[in-house]
């Protein structure tokens, strides 16, 4: 290790440390004081995280969420979102824990390292959202993915700009589920620019849609069905989390 390299590790664990004194490190998950060299969430919660298994059935509950609607390849999720679990989204996502984010990312990347991925394509965030927030936690996650795929597959990318959130809001007043669905798509638009240049000389893109947590699923399919009807490509979805 180059010098320079070893005094910025030294440094970074000593400004860890220095915190630890101060600030109260906890657990997202347990509350547990974390050790310093843990990071959001203690090695206990993380080696009890429960398992979606979603990559290892090709039938997969997740995997149904779609029968019927867009053609998706693959449905990958990390973990259950249940119990203690769902506070790992909500770190992420409200908490401002990006570091978190990028860890349990590279996780997710780790299980379809195999895929043959070209884009890892973040549902975004209306620009409004993502001011507010200062980061849209789809492209947090992806951060991380990107560091797992790369490893066997240099040439993967995430594309944030492919796909882009309107100025929408859906109407309350429509329950039907069919609705709710057509609303959702209504939500997102594809830049044809882009589109148009994933595909030059005539190839045919993997593209990875990115969510944080699969519930009815209608915003990813709303996602896939605009993008297959705007380029030609093969689509699979990953989220962190998946609601059972
Ligand atoms: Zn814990």
């Amino acid at each position: 290790m180059k010098l320079k390299e070893r005094l910025k590790k030294d440094f970074r664990l000593w400004a860890r440390s220095l915190s630890d004194l101060f600030l109260k490190r906890e657990c997202v998950c347990c509350g547990r004081q974390l050790e310093s060299f843990e990071s959001g969430v203690c090695t206990f919660c993380l080696a009890e995280l429960p398992s979606s298994y979603t990559w290892v059935s090709g039938e997969s509950p997740a995997d149904k969420t779609f029968w019927g609607r867009t053609s998706i390849e693959k449905v990958t999720s990390l973990f259950l979102y249940n119990g203690k679990y769902r506070n790992l989204v909500y770190s992420i996502k409200y908490g401002g824990n990006i570091r978190l984010g990028i860890r349990l990312g590279r996780m997710l990347g780790e299980v379809i390292a195999e895929e043959d991925i070209d884009y890892i394509v973040p549902v975004p965030l209306h620009p409004r959202k993502k001011r507010k927030r200062g980061y849209n936690q789809s492209e947090v996650i992806g951060r991380g993915m990107l560091l797992a795929l790369k490893e066997n597959n240099p040439a993967v990318k995430m594309e944030t700009g492919l796909l882009e959130r309107k100025n929408f809001t859906p109407t309350q007043t429509r329950k039907d589920r069919a609705d709710r669905w057509t609303n959702v798509r209504n939500a997102f638009r594809v830049n044809m620019k882009r589109a148009v240049k994933l595909s030059e000389n005539g190839r045919v893109p993997k593209i990875l849609i990115l969510d944080d947590v699969l519930t009815t699923g209608a915003t990813l399919d709303a996602c896939a069905t605009l993008l297959h009807e705007a380029v030609s490509c093969r689509i699979s979805i990953a989220t962190l989390a998946y609601v059972p």
